[in-house]
């Protein structure tokens, strides 16, 4: 049976599309009329502003139809994309906010320095703006181009009855206020039973303030977004059990179902800075960061600006556009020795890649690479086996053929004895060595000292060219990664995570005589209908805008922090933290973890203990001993100390 939902609101521009489930029924309350004389008021008030916030989009029409001299255009602000999409295409210079609402356009302002915003709105309107405004410290004014009045006409028959309306939901404060003057006794009787829904900030507080108890906050002011706030949310059980149904295990990638601990996987509904929400309810701080990307928390407005601003000028062209050069120049401005780079999707495609390319430029077949090293899931690399291979008890995966895995040597990391001895099983015919120089994936191990530069010198002496996969290290350990941490120089490296700022983006590149190798300029092939994708191109840019010196100096400070507190508290215990700036793992072992041997030797048992109880306590951490842990810009000094306390307790409590 249908639900049925009411939705007040103050205008005439109701939808009508309907929502399957549901029945709608809409009243208006109240009209907008425009304030002619603001018209006049307009150019005598732009005078002393730097700025101007428009929240609705009638306002920002109302802008566009005063047909301004756009010298006397100042930036605007916006809340939403249907706002700013007009006034963009009008020639205005609009800034969008990420999410909406006028406090986060507000907040955008202030973040881009702008210190004397003019409100253009409805009278009723400037509410959550001026709040905004005030706890910034900002000079406000309001020029209010529209009125909200009350419908006097309503009759009493035009409000459903009671017994027929399951959800309401409010699209407005004034459509708070005019039902409450218009009909008080209706007003208490449905706050007394129904749960309403609203989309916007000002509507939650106004409702809030009239004692309204049950409110869902919808994502978006659209009926479907409505609606679904109103919806039970289904718990992470169900979701998995659904989930099995369709996917195999019922995840996109293995270590999310959290069989190494002996879990079942939760579902986020959403995040933000460093915390996770899942569908549970259940707010979690957040140490995985999306695998590495999330170096500067969840939801960085300047990285969701780029990506919606991005967005307004299409999603996919196959064909060239501004963003791809940009991010390009930028990987090769932070990282010298590539001197031409190529972008592609993901870190597989990079090494993948890579990997052609060091056989296509040397002529050579095979290539070194060490047990525990992961390289994403192409057939070459999954011979040993990685993180997640290893984890699941498969030392090679089946349906890579013994043609293509006789090709890859494996050797043994931080022992140059084992290197030498690949390059002699091949002789003259060693293509390249691949590694992470800082692996993360069998859990952190620092290279010894001088093993990354034997790599170096082995690789020159045979012949053969050194791949630093640096897709979690890159822009990671400092703005070169890895090889400028170890004042380092790779023939080829590759980058993934960080530089795509959460959306699917990797890259190779290197020597600028082996990347001419690559088509069109030579014969090694290489293609991607989504290469240099302009949406995460745009969101790779705006992340590593955003990582400055600075960001990097309090990354360090925060691991220093952090290693400090744990290495004391677990002291005397077969327990063991390695870091390196913002990477990290507790190891389930006596001692120190040099070499993938040491990491085979954890106990993975109590490593499931540990991770099921920090879970209990509200952090998540990698679902796996070999992987890696991440801090990020997001997480606080006391963000920090709490992780130290209850890592320390629950990895003493967790030991067999
Ligand atoms: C994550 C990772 C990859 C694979 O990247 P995907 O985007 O998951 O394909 C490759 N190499 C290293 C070092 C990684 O950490």
């Amino acid at each position: 049976m249908n639900k049925s939902l009411t939705v007040f609101r103050t205008s005439t521009t109701a939808e009508r599309l309907p929502v399957s489930g549901w029945d709608l029924r809409t009243v208006v309350l109240g009209m907008q009329t425009p304030i002619p004389e603001a018209v006049h008021d307009l150019v005598a008030r732009l005078v002393d502003r730097d700025c101007v916030i428009a929240t609705s989009p009638r306002a920002a029409q109302w802008l566009i139809d005063v047909d301004l001299d756009p010298a006397l255009r100042l930036p605007l602000f916006v809340a939403g994309t249907t706002t700013g999409s007009r006034p963009l295409n009008a020639g205005w210079d609009v800034r969008i906010a990420s999410t909406p609402g006028g406090e986060s356009a507000t907040r955008l302002l202030h973040s881009q320095g702008f210190r004397k915003p003019l409100f253009v709105g409805a009278r009723e309107t400037a509410g959550t703006v001026e709040e905004a405004a005030a706890q910034l410290g900002l000079d406000l004014s309001h020029l209010a181009v529209y009125a909200t009045v009350p419908r006097r006409d309503l009759p009493a028959s035009g409000l459903p009855r009671l017994e027929e309306t399951d959800f309401v939901a409010f699209l407005a404060p004034s459509a708070v206020r005019f039902l409450k003057e218009l009909a008080p006794s209706y007003f208490a009787a449905l706050a007394s039973k129904s749960t309403a829904a609203v989309a916007g900030s000002a509507t939650f507080h106004a409702l809030r303030r009239t004692g309204w108890r049950h409110i869902r906050l919808a994502s978006a002011p659209d009926l479907v977004s409505l609606t679904l706030s109103l919806g039970d949310p289904m718990p992470s059980k169900d979701l998995f059990a659904r989930a099995q149904a369709v996917i195999p295990g019922g995840v996109h990638s293995p270590v999310r179902a959290f069989r190494n601990v002996g879990s079942e996987p939760f579902y986020v509904e959403s995040a933000r800075g460093a915390h996770l929400k899942t569908v549970d309810g259940i707010d979690l701080l957040d140490w995985v960061g999306s695998w590495g990307p999330m170096i500067l928390g969840h939801g960085n407005p300047a990285v969701a600006e780029a990506v919606i601003r991005a967005l307004g000028s299409g999603s996919s062209f196959g064909a060239c556009s501004v963003p791809e050069v940009e991010l390009s120049e930028e990987i090769c401005k932070r990282n010298p020795w590539v001197e031409k780079v190529r972008l592609v999707s993901s870190g597989t495609e990079a090494t993948m890649s890579a990997l052609r390319l060091a056989r296509g430029f040397t002529g050579k077949t095979a290539f070194v690479k060490f047990r525990g090293c992961y390289h994403g899931h192409a057939d070459s690399f999954l011979v040993a086996a990685g993180s997640g291979a290893l984890t699941h008890g498969h030392p090679s995966s089946p349906g890579v053929t013994p043609d293509t895995a006789k090709d890859t040597l494996i050797a043994e990391f931080n022992d140059l004895y084992s290197v030498e001895a690949a390059f002699a099983i091949r002789k003259n015919d060693v293509a390249c060595v691949f590694v992470e120089p800082v692996p993360g994936n069998m859990g952190l191990i620092p290279p010894a000292p001088g093993f990354l530069e034997g790599l170096r010198r082995l690789c020159d002496e045979n012949g053969a060219l050194l791949v630093l996969d640096e897709v979690m290290t890159g822009f990671r350990l400092g703005p070169a990664g890895a090889a400028g941490l170890f004042d380092l120089r790779p023939d080829l490296a590759t980058y993934g995570k960080i530089i795509g700022g959460g959306l699917p983006l990797a890259a190779f590149g290197g020597r600028r005589d082996i990347m001419d190798r690559l088509s069109p300029l030579g014969p090694v092939y290489q293609a991607g209908t989504l290469s240099g994708n302009p949406l995460a191109c745009a969101a790779g840019l705006a992340l590593l805008r955003e990582l400055t010196p600075a960001v990097y100096q309090r990354l360090e400070a925060l691991g220093v922090r952090l290693e400090a507190a744990v290495t004391a508290g677990i002291a005397g215990r077969p327990l063991r933290f390695q870091r390196v700036g913002s990477m990290a793992t507790l190891f389930f072992h006596d001692g120190p973890v040099t070499t993938f041997a040491d990491v085979e030797a954890c106990d993975k048992e109590a490593f499931g203990r540990f991770f099921r109880r920090m879970l209990d306590k509200g952090h998540f951490l990698p679902p796996a001993q070999f992987e890696a842990f991440f801090v990020s810009d997001a997480h606080t000094a006391a963000d920090i100390d709490r992780l130290a306390r209850d890592m320390v307790v629950e990895a003493i409590a967790s030991l067999g």
